[in-house]
Order: structure tokens, then C-alpha cells, then sequence
């Protein structure tokens, strides 16, 4: 192995290495268990003020009371729940249903929090 490669695999594992430490204090900071149903697999972190996201794990640390964790199942329904909010005016009930309930309390607890 020459000095090059030696260093391209050194610096791949400091970047490796950073980006475990992030995922960590996000976990530790925002939560690892998705907020809706308690999966703890697949979990991003979802914007509450702001729709449109794809911030970084940086931005979303130093954000952190905007964001909660959902796994991705649930991430897609809030999104889909949503957008169908916003083009129909009528929230899209069926399947989702137990999950909306489940998400609409979570914003009523929110709410009520905020207020004491
Ligand atoms: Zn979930
Ligand atoms: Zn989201």
C-alpha cells in the first residue's frame, strides 16, 4: 500500500469517525425512538416548523427543539399527510387514521407545553 492510499483510508475513518460522534449526540439530544410509534429503526428527524428540509446533521443539532424523531415509515405518512392536507384541504383518513391520531395528539401536547 502506498503513502496515498494509507491516507485516503485514514481520512475516510476521521470522517467515519465524526460522523458517528454527530449521529450520537443527535440520538442523545433529540431522541432515537421514533415519536409516533416507537420503532427505533430507520429514524430521521423531521422538521416541525419547515416542510421543505434536507439540513444537515449540523444544522439540525444546533435546531434541535425544531425537530422529532420518526422512523421512516411514519416520516412518509406525516409528509404524505401533509402534502394531502395542503392540496386537498381535507386530511386523508383511512389507513392512516390511528397514525394521524397519534400525531395530532403528539401537536396537542406540544401546544399545551408550550403554554405552561
Ligand atoms: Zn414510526
Ligand atoms: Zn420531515
Amino acid at each position: 500500500m502506498n503513502k496515498a492510499d494509507m491516507n485516503k483510508i485514514v481520512k475516510y475513518y476521521a470522517q467515519k469517525h465524526r460522523q458517528d460522534l454527530m449521529r450520537e449526540k443527535l440520538k442523545n439530544t433529540i431522541g432515537k425512538k421514533c415519536r409516533i410509534c416507537a420503532s427505533l429503526e430507520g429514524i430521521n428527524y423531521h422538521n416541525v416548523r419547515n416542510e421543505k428540509h434536507s439540513p444537515s446533521r449540523y444544522q439540525i443539532l444546533k435546531n434541535a427543539k425544531d425537530f422529532v424523531p420518526l422512523c421512516w415509515k411514519c416520516h412518509r405518512a406525516i409528509h404524505f399527510l401533509i402534502r394531502s392536507y395542503k392540496t386537498s384541504g381535507k386530511l386523508h383518513i383511512g389507513v392512516l387514521d390511528s397514525l394521524l391520531v397519534k400525531y395530532l395528539e403528539y401537536e396537542a401536547f406540544k401546544v399545551k407545553q408550550s403554554l405552561e
